[in-house]
């Protein structure tokens, strides 16, 4: 009997505390959980008002490897064009230390981020870290060169030796042109362009190059992360065209 009657106390108490405990209901939209989805996944939060009226911009560079001033500032009049963010947009830029590797896998780009990205969506403030390492990707080809991606829907990469290799001097553009264009592009991915995440109004995929615009001038045309980008208008950064635009537009953005 006494058993018994410990057996029910003990539930009771069980329940007790039970009861008393907040219901666990986690924000997905939120932390570090809300930085781990494919690329293109958060193009509406990115793009509209909804749900996040401001935008943090993370830059993480590796000494030596600086952003020029025209990428810093072509980034954020980027995003002030294409997207609603009443509160503003704000950069945080740092110094992380280098690495000095000559090649950068996936895996370690992920886990660079893990250790030095700092702001996760929080409160209104939507969230993209943007990584500069010293080395190059390790899966470039031969033939086309990486210099920059896109790698989660909050996450890019420039690949910083791979942007002074290719920058500067005799039929190169100069180094601000080369890593703006690619950062720009990389952000175009991350606002669902072409057809990851951002539905296209007019069918305008490549048939060849997955995720991209068939537009050749257009900065989501294919070569523009690779080395070839500069191969037929090296001074200009490269636009989105119609196409890109009312994707964007229809997906929440301006
Ligand atoms: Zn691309
Ligand atoms: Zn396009």
């Amino acid at each position: 009997m006494r058993i018994v009657w410990n057996t029910v106390y003990a539930m009771a108490l069980g329940l007790l505390i039970y009861g008393c405990e907040e219901p666990v209901r986690e924000d997905p939209f939120v932390g570090i959980g809300a930085a781990r989805w494919d690329v293109g996944k958060s193009a509406n939060f990115l793009l509209s008002d909804d749900r996040f009226t401001k935008l943090e911009l993370e830059i993480a560079y590796m000494e030596g490897f600086r952003p020029t001033d025209v990428l810093l500032d072509e980034m954020v009049d980027f995003l002030e064009e294409f997207t609603f963010k009443p509160e503003g947009i704000v950069l945080n830029l740092k110094e992380i230390p280098a690495e000095g590797e000559e090649f950068y896998s996936a895996e370690a780009i992920a886990a660079l981020e893990d250790q030095y990205r700092q702001t996760y969506n929080e409160g209104n403030t939507v969230s993209i870290f943007l990584l500069v390492v010293d080395g190059n990707f390790k899966q470039d080809e031969t033939e086309f060169f990486t210099i920059g991606a896109a790698y989660r829907n909050t996450s890019m990469v420039l690949f910083g030796k791979r942007i002074m290799e290719n920058s500067g001097g005799f039929r190169r553009p100069p180094r601000g042109i080369l890593e703006t264009t690619v950062a720009l592009h990389e952000l175009g991915h991350l606002l669902g362009l072409v057809n990851i995440g951002t539905e296209m109004v007019i069918p305008h995929e490549d048939e060849e190059q997955a995720f991209h615009c068939e537009e050749e001038t257009c900065l989501m045309y294919w070569t523009v992360e690779t080395n070839n980008v500069f191969l037929f208008r090296p001074q200009t950064i490269p636009t989105l065209d119609d196409n890109c635009r009312n994707d964007l537009r229809v997906n929440g953005g301006r």
